[in-house]
């Protein structure tokens, strides 16, 4: 979709992707179209729907639009064959449904599956009630039917589908591409197998049960026809020679008499006959058997039956089509007669038996597939004789539907009661006697339809069942490996969020595959490995803070502190000033800023080198430390042989006392010793300003006016202290020296 709006940009290339659609779904419906015009038969008027294959292959890569458009076609095909638009309905609504849940990532099977569950049988079982007339009992069969070829086109979908390469149809597809767990692919891939095999496999079983079941049928309907057709024939020749023999010995001269006696007598001897009767040239009964039948007086003439006219004018036997008796009863029967002849041969009356054909035809037995009923047709088409079952009345039409003819099996089917049902009642044999009557022998259609009907409605049975127990065992069979897998993952992710991310994994479940068991230990290395790496890694970390500290502190020292004398330099004191400043500003006290300068240095250094000048300055700084030891005193070096001490909560009085005390002791040191090893001495002159903190702000002020005072000291003699006073710079003391 989102690719769509990309290149809708772009201009042409969504007419490209359009185009690959329906150009791929149109070749799909025609496939589908060509193979829905060739259903494959499975018995009768049962035949499998394969070609919808295509549109359920169009669902799983297309939106609706392609897949109505390829149903469309497809089911054009069926509509042609089986000349019932309601296909559109329930074929076209599996299409867009399982599209618009395949949308929502179902897989094709179970979409499906969910269809004709839900929909697709129900709506199938409604509009076969509706609109065909199909008895009752096939309808559950034709319904079921539905749903297990729906089935069988989708599992075969499924497995094109899972077969096709990733990468056909990628740039033209719609459905998303849908991330699933290897339980859910493992149960799909099992359930289509297993779905297809066995729906494969039934077909196969089913029609070979078919094809033995017909071809059974067909010789037993070919032999029991035979057979039937040769009784009769015999019978009737049987019966036929009887009238025979009789015209001949009436013809013979026996005295009429007797003719009622020997009539009776025959009668007895051919049961076959329902009545006998002998008529005179003008067609009057003269005898008749049994004897009761004339005994009344009455005169019956049958001058007007054809078995009474074709004898006496043609002067030969005859055997009529059907008739209904007359006289004697109104049975349907057959007449034989023959002619009575004088001595010069002409014929003088006839000898006639009605024969009822009833009493051969009801041997109806019975067979395998059920009772087995004939149905014998006269000349004209009329019954002369139907099996009881049949309920077809004697002497009427006998009318009955053919259905398409099976192939291959010389075996038809028929409809006699509802001659619109599209669904067979009969399988039957028709055989034409030589006297051009028509024997129909009939096998009811039904008993083979319910054993095929139990084998599918057993199949789906096992198949649901077998469907269930793929599932649970593909449930077993990924939990041997994907439960595992989903333990050691969300163990994983646990312990990422665990204050301890490289701890421990807990065991794994018992039963987990060997695979997974290698991942486990693999990772369990990895993680050793990672964790003794991170605590050497902390142990280094440690270590080296604690060097780069060291060497942060050093390199402090060295920013704040002169290189020789070891004292602070100036910037540091420079930062230190408002520091110090502050401090007594907070606590309302005095500071002390003094200016410490060597006397007459240079001449030091210019007698002595600088080696014992250097050497005096750091005694110096020492002595200074050692005088002045508080940890808020600070000492830096101004410059040369110049230094500052700043003393923060100084009573001015202490102060100078103490710097006093601090002039002394380095006039009586000895601050290095000269080449010869002589003590060398030197002095040092101060300027010292103490006054309250807020006397200024500015550092230049306090050095300033301490400068003074250094001056001031220098200038009256060096070796003193100067104390600068409110601008008054007074010395304090002067070695007396
Ligand atoms: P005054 O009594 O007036 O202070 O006289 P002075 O000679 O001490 O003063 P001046 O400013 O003329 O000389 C300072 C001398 O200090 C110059 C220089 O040789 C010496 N000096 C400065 N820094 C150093 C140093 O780091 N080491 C040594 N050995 N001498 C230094
Ligand atoms: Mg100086
Ligand atoms: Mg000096």
């Amino acid at each position: 979709m989102d690719k769509d709006k990309v290149m809708g940009n772009k201009g042409l290339v969504p007419y490209r992707i359009l185009a690959g659609r329906f150009i791929t779904a149109t070749v799909l419906g025609l496939l589908g179209y060509l193979i829905n015009c060739y259903p494959v038969p499975l018995f009768s008027n049962i035949e499998l729907v394969l070609g919808n294959t295509v549109i359920l292959l169009c669902a799983s890569r297309f939106g609706p639009v392609y897949t109505l458009w390829c149903a469309a076609l497809t089911i054009t095909g069926l509509a042609q064959t089986w000349g019932h638009p309601y296909v559109y309905l329930t074929y076209g609504l599996e299409a867009l449904l399982v599209c618009l849940l395949r949308k929502r990532g179902w897989y094709l099977l179970y979409a499906d599956f969910f269809y004709w569950c839900f929909i697709g049988m129900p709506l199938t079982a409604l509009v076969v009630h509706q609109f065909f007339t199909i008895p009752q009992d096939y309808q559950f069969f034709t319904v079921i039917k539905q749903g297990f070829n729906g089935l069988l086109y989708t599992a075969l979908a499924s497995l094109v589908s899972l077969l096709i390469p990733s990468g056909w149809f990628r740039a033209i597809r719609q459905q998303p591409n849908v991330l699933r767990t290897f339980r859910q692919k493992l149960v799909h891939a099992v359930l289509v197998m297993l779905s297809l095999v066995f729906m494969i496999s039934m077909l196969v079983a089913s029609r070979n049960l078919v094809v033995t079941q017909q071809q059974l049928l067909a010789s037993n309907l070919r032999e029991r026809s035979a057979h039937l057709v040769h009784e009769y024939h015999r019978y009737l020749e049987y019966h036929q020679r009887a009238i025979f023999l009789a015209s001949q010995w009436l013809s013979d001269g026996v005295p009429e008499a007797q003719w009622q006696a020997r009539l009776g007598q025959l009668h007895r001897q051919y049961s076959g006959f329902l009545t006998m009767l002998m008529a005179d040239r003008n067609g009057l009964v003269t005898q008749a058997s049994p004897g009761h039948l004339i005994d009344a007086g009455q005169s019956h003439s049958v001058s007007d039956r054809d078995y009474f006219k074709v004898p006496l004018a043609e002067n030969r036997p005859f055997v009529s089509d059907l008739l209904q008796g007359r006289g004697f009863g109104r049975d349907p029967i057959i007449a034989l007669s023959a002619p009575i002849l004088n001595e010069r041969h002409q014929p003088v009356g006839i000898v006639e038996g009605s024969l009822d054909l009833t009493q051969i035809a009801s041997e109806a037995d019975q067979s395998h597939w059920g009772d087995v009923a004939t149905v014998l047709t006269d000349g004209t088409g009329r019954v002369i004789f139907a099996s009881e079952g049949l309920k077809v009345n004697p002497l009427t039409p006998f009318e009955f539907n053919q259905l398409k003819e099976i192939q291959g099996f010389d075996l038809s089917l028929m409809n006699i009661h509802s001659t619109s049902n599209v669904v067979g009642e009969y399988f039957y044999n028709q055989v034409a006697l030589e006297n051009g009557w028509q024997l129909y022998v009939l096998l009811p259609y039904r008993p083979l339809a319910e054993r095929l009907e139990a084998y599918f409605t057993l199949g789906i049975g096992l198949l649901v069942l077998g469907m269930g127990l793929t599932i649970l065992l593909a449930r077993q069979i990924s939990a041997y490996l994907t439960a595992p897998l989903e333990f050691l993952v969300r163990k994983l992710v646990q312990s990422q969020q665990s204050d301890d991310p490289l701890g421990r994994l807990p065991a794994l479940p018992r039963g987990s595959a060997l695979e997974v068991r290698t991942l486990y230990d693999e990772l369990e290395t990895n993680r050793i490995a990672l964790s003794e790496y991170q605590h050497s890694l902390e142990d280094l970390v440690t270590t080296r803070t604690a060097q780069l500290e060291a060497a942060n502190h050093k390199l402090a020292q060295l920013a704040h502190r002169d290189g020789l004398t070891g004292a602070y330099n100036r910037r540091y004191f420079d930062m230190q000033f408002e520091v110090a400043r502050q401090h007594c500003v907070r606590s309302n006290s005095h500071l002390a800023l003094v200016l410490i300068d060597i006397d007459h240095f240079k001449s030091v250094n210019d007698t002595h080198g600088h080696l014992v000048g250097d050497d005096c300055l750091k005694s110096l700084v020492m002595l200074i430390h050692q005088h002045f030891s508080r940890k808020l005193d600070l000492l830096a070096r101004y410059g040369g042989e110049e230094f500052v001490l700043l003393l923060p909560q100084s009573e001015p009085e202490e102060v100078l006392r103490r710097l006093e005390s601090l002039r002394q002791k380095v006039s009586e040191t000895a601050l290095s010793e000269t080449a010869d090893g002589q003590p060398l001495h030197v002095t040092v002159s101060m300027g010292v300003l103490v006054e309250q903190a807020e006397y200024s702000t500015l550092q230049s002020d306090w050095v300033m006016a301490a400068d003074g005072a250094l001056y001031k000291a220098k200038q009256s003699g060096r070796n003193r202290i100067c104390k600068a006073f409110s601008n008054k710079d007074a010395p304090v003391s002067a070695d007396s020296a």
